[in-house]
């Protein structure tokens, strides 16, 4: 075959696979799970960068007018991601689905605290001013279908799976003629998911302590799930510094459980569980609730196993 020929075949070959469908995810475990059921079909952006709190972060304005272009857009809900509305109001509904995780799912009501009230932050001092304008029109507009509650579904290895089978929805709602593709790999993943709550449920049995003190109430639907308590939360909201009554409240739960960790998080300052870990003796080890980075874990499953082992060795 001559190369003319073989440029031509190619040039054939190009044309007809179809062009990949954009996604775009808020958050990393969202993004990855778009990557598992998507495959090679879909060409994926997050919004919150790794190393980024959900809880402090808003992609700036120029990230979510590109964001806005997306066929699918997945987020979590439940205030997690108060400017979304401001990116599907952007744009024409037609040709757009639409993932909004937390919709439908039993979500756990906490205290008015976890309603992410962003904080100003090191990571976004600038974006609170141009927020409150903004989230006006955006929560006016969003009103009835508003949902509240702890929004960090994901940790939970079988509410992940109800996520996919949302995501898979979606994908083939927008591109119908790779549907066996879309199913297959929704197969696949969810046996994965599958394996992963089994290994967790099989090894919580063994662990000596269920009681444990983390930094903000990321691992509530874990903990439900698994057997679990969550006896002592650092941060109800994310970037609102605790009280000192608060601080020794929780050393006293500290050495009521006899807990030997506490859990601080890569994507917020570890100096509070510091202070409290040294008051009450103990140590401070790492969880991780997104991932997409070393040491953590580069995907939802690795990242769910690093957290596993980092429990197991609180816990046991
Ligand atoms: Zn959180």
């Amino acid at each position: 075959m001559g190369w003319l020929a073989g440029t031509l075949l190619l040039s054939a070959a190009l044309a007809d696979s179809p062009p990949k469908i954009p996604v775009v995810a808020s958050i990393i475990p969202l993004g990855d799970f778009c990557r598992q059921l998507g495959g090679d079909a879909v060409e994926v952006q997050v919004l919150i960068p790794p190393g980024a709190s959900p809880h402090v972060f808003e992609p700036p304005p120029s990230v979510i007018a590109k964001a806005a272009q997306a066929r699918v857009f997945v987020y979590i809900g439940a205030g997690l991601e108060p400017w979304a509305a401001k990116l599907l109001s952007s744009r024409n509904p037609e040709g757009l689905a639409v993932v909004e995780a937390a919709q439908g799912l039993p979500l756990i009501q906490e205290v008015a605290g976890h309603h992410h009230p962003h904080e100003a932050n090191a990571a976004d001092s600038r974006a609170p001013h141009q927020r409150s304008a903004e989230s006006r029109s955006g929560a006016a507009s969003k009103s009835e279908t508003h949902i509240s509650g702890n929004p960090h579904i994901w940790l939970d290895p079988v509410l992940a799976q109800e996520i996919c089978l949302k995501i898979a929805a979606a994908l083939i709602q927008v591109d119908p003629e790779r549907r066996q593709t879309y199913e297959a790999n929704l197969k696949n993943y969810l046996k994965e998911l599958a394996r992963l709550h089994q290994e967790i449920l099989k090894r919580v049995t063994t662990w000596s302590l269920k009681d444990y003190v983390c930094f903000h109430p990321a691992y509530t639907y874990f903990a439900k799930r698994y057997g679990l308590r969550e006896v002592g939360v650092i941060e109800v909201a994310p970037g609102r510094e605790p009280t000192p009554r608060h601080l020794h409240k929780i050393v006293e739960a500290i050495r009521h459980y006899g807990i030997r960790v506490v859990f601080a998080e890569p994507q917020l300052s570890p100096r509070v569980a510091e202070v409290i870990a040294q008051e009450a003796g103990v140590k401070v080890l790492m969880l991780d609730p997104i991932g997409g980075r070393p040491p953590y874990g580069e995907n939802y499953l690795q990242m769910m196993r690093y957290n596993l082992n980092t429990l197991e060795e609180a816990m046991k």
